[in-house]
């Protein structure tokens, strides 16, 4: 059931706006959306078609064009078109340095740690700003067909895509003026397109095998509770559907015995011949022989020779799978289902080989170019609460706990949990006597509080005055569906209770839980060693807090020496807790506890000398 709102300004009705699902490839990249009959459907632009190809022109002028038209350019002006962008996002020049000669265009590399940057003309664009520009096309375009704005997205990326990566891609949406909801794995996305995933109550194990472009990778994905995980992914990023053309193209420079210098020279009839090598490729797809010409070059290639071609390279995509498999610590028979992606997988030897490793037929009745967009489509649907029938299962993003002794964060629900979730612990006073508890409550990944976000803060009243460590306090935190998160503490002798409730999420945007987690990464070897000293620290002050209380109950059972240097020991712990480091702190406590473990037996002897004489030492 579509909502539907009333515009106040215009008087107009409204339909609720949509979140679009857009798959921007290395190659191709295109936009889908769920229709009125509740579908998904990818948008095709009046004329334009489906897939638009991720090149950008920059014309003499300043002139941007973006797609099909830009591909033109490809043969006449190289320098100036740039394609294959998003292998460039998010990587420095110390990444790709290696394959610097596949690209045709400038990439920068006056400083190899920082992110690349591409020089046209006389302007630098970073890839960000050029994946931007596709994004803006396909918004474009989204709105042209759909007649309305298009403001919100999913965007999918490869698994193995890292942070940054990921960062870039989510900025690059940014730029183009859409608010990206959610970065979604590729082989996530294929599988809701297919429908595995959409029912929490099955589990699953697929393996997604996509060959594109440019690219390969195969991911195994275990689906359980509507929560996808990557068990494993391997793959070439340097492995495609142009290996197969270029197969081609030298077959036929072979066959025709031509000049190969002269056809690198020649860039016009290289382009040409590549062109013409990939259409041969497709129509292998319905029919069994090619035979065209391109001026007096004979373009001539059956199915069987092309099979022999690009078999190698087919093999090499098996062998990937091979490794993902062995990486997910899987075997074959453990595998539910297979899905294809990408353009090159209508190759009828590719579906052969994929079915024939894992010895059961693939998913290919989606059309493999379109499948990721399609589930990107979903997931934004979901997102949008359009479909109430599945659970929004998603995970917290953030560590959810309490502050303990010396600002020390001590999770209960750690990040990754699925929702809705459950957990406790049990906690104690550390003063005798004590009766009030605070209890601050923060998420976050860091081991001090300070470095997390702060959620909520009570006091748990009206404990039973007993001595430090006899209560028992409980405390649990139930996160529901709707990401609200309820505290309980309850002190479980007297049965004091105190609840509070609040929502993680409010007022907290995706990004900034992204930067909470790299800082978290950051910092991981500093905040270890901040919490053995706190934690060190923690222990010498209960330490020196335990034997100044035994001295002023029980000094009367020590001798003036024993007391003195009980003294002594205790100045001395003092000192080193005040500006030792753990080890020097961790030492003296078990000097202390060394020195004054006898005094606390001869008073647990005392004790049942004088309980015997019908005494309290009291
Ligand atoms: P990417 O995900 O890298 O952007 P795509 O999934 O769009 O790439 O795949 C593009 C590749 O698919 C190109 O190499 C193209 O030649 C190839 N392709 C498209 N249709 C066919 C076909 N019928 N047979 C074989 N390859 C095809
Ligand atoms: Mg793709």
């Amino acid at each position: 059931m579509a909502k539907v709102s009333i515009n106040l300004a215009t008087g107009s009705i409204q339909k609720e706006e949509l979140i679009v699902g857009i798959d921007l490839g290395t190659t191709n990249s295109l936009v889908a959306f769920i229709n009125q009959d509740k579908d998904a459907q990818v948008i095709n632009d009046t004329g334009k078609g489906v897939l638009v190809p991720s090149i950008v022109h920059f014309g003499p002028t300043g002139d941007v064009t973006v797609g099909n038209e830009a591909k033109e350019f490809l043969i006449n002006d190289p320098q100036n078109t740039i394609f294959s962008v998003k292998r460039l996002l998010g990587r420095s020049y110390k990444d790709i340095e290696n394959y610097k000669d596949f690209f045709s265009y400038k990439v920068i590399d006056d400083d190899s740690e920082s992110l690349v940057k591409i020089k046209v003309g006389d302007k630098f664009y970073t890839p960000i700003e050029l994946s931007g520009l596709i994004l803006k096309e396909l918004k474009a375009r989204a709105e042209h067909a759909l007649k309305t704005p298009v403001n919100r997205a999913v965007i999918t990326v490869p698994a193995y895509f890292n942070d940054s990566q990921r960062q870039a891609t989510r900025d690059a949406g940014k730029l183009a003026g859409l608010d990206v909801l959610r970065i979604v794995n590729e082989p996530t996305a294929a599988s809701l397109a297919y429908g595995i995933g959409l029912n929490p109550e099955e589990t699953k194990t697929i393996a997604v095998y996509d060959l594109g472009g440019g690219t390969f990778d195969v991911s195994i994905l275990q689906i359980q509770n509507g929560i996808f995980e990557v068990l494993s992914t391997n793959g070439d990023t340097f492995l495609g559907g142009d290996d197969f053309d270029r197969a081609i193209v030298e077959y036929w420079i072979e066959k025709n015995q031509l000049n190969k210098a002269e056809l690198v020279a020649n860039h016009e009839l290289a382009q040409k011949l590549r062109l013409k090598a990939e259409e041969a490729k497709k129509a292998f797809s319905h029919q069994s022989l090619f035979n065209e010409k391109i001026g007096d070059i004979w373009c001539t290639l059956d199915r069987n020779t092309f099979e022999q071609l690009i078999l190698p390279k087919v093999q090499q995509t098996i062998t990937a799978c091979e490794n993902a498999l062995r990486d997910s610590k899987l075997t074959i028979n453990q595998i539910d289902e297979v899905v294809m992606v990408g353009g090159s997988t209508r190759t009828a030897l590719v579906k052969k080989m994929v079915a024939d490793f894992f010895k059961r037929p693939v998913h290919d009745e989606v059309n493999p170019d379109e499948v990721v967009a399609l589930g990107a489509a979903i997931q934004a649907d979901i997102l949008a609460g359009n479909r109430k029938d599945i659970l929004l299962l998603d995970v917290t993003p953030l560590s959810l706990g309490i502050e303990t002794m010396g600002g020390l964060m001590d999770v209960i629900i750690p990040r990754n949990s699925k929702v809705p979730t459950k957990a406790g612990r049990q906690y104690t006073t550390s003063k005798d006597g004590q009766v009030n508890m605070k209890i601050a409550v923060y998420q976050g990944e860091r081991d001090l509080i300070k470095e997390n976000r702060k959620l909520a803060e009570f006091e748990l009243k009206g404990i039973p005055s007993m001595p430090a460590g006899f209560p028992k306090v409980d405390i649990n935190f139930l996160l529901n569906a709707d990401g609200i998160l309820k505290i309980q503490a309850v002190e479980l002798r007297s049965g004091v209770k105190q609840e509070v409730e609040v929502k993680p999420t409010y007022g907290i945007t995706d990004d900034q839980v992204e930067q909470m987690l790299m800082d978290s990464i950051t910092h991981a070897k500093d905040d270890v060693n901040q919490r053995m000293l706190i934690e060190a620290r923690t222990e010498g002050e209960q330490m020196v807090y335990t034997v100044e209380r035994f001295i002023q109950k029980n000094g009367s059972y020590l001798s003036a020496d024993e007391l003195a240097e009980t003294n002594n020991y205790i100045a001395s712990l003092k000192a080193v807790l005040a500006n030792g480091d753990k080890d020097a702190i961790l030492k003296k406590i078990d000097e202390v506890n060394e020195f004054t473990r006898p005094f606390a037996e001869r008073l647990m002897d005392q004790a049942i000398s004088h309980a015997m004489k019908g005494k309290s030492i009291e």
